[in-house]
């Protein structure tokens, strides 16, 4: 009986081959690796804010009352 350390993926959480033998290790598998990678990407962007301010300090219609486009002909 071999007591042997198995890694498991993170993503998947199947049995990761031997560090030798797997360019993708920790993961099982490029895509894994992938998926976990996008991940974290993904969280990054992810900025927890406070969501829910939608009251804007400035005035936004004040640029559609532009003056100085009557051109006289
Ligand atoms: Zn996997």
């Amino acid at each position: 009986m071999s007591n042997k350390k198995l890694a498991s993926c993170p993503t998947c959480r199947g049995p990761v081959a031997d560090r030798s033998s797997n360019p993708t290790f920790p993961f099982c598998c490029a895509r894994c690796r992938t998926i976990d990678l996008g991940e974290w990407l993904t969280e990054s962007f992810r900025i927890p804010g406070e969501p829910g301010e939608s009251d804007r300090d400035g005035p936004s219609s004040g640029e559609l009352g532009r003056g100085g486009d009557d051109l006289p002909s």
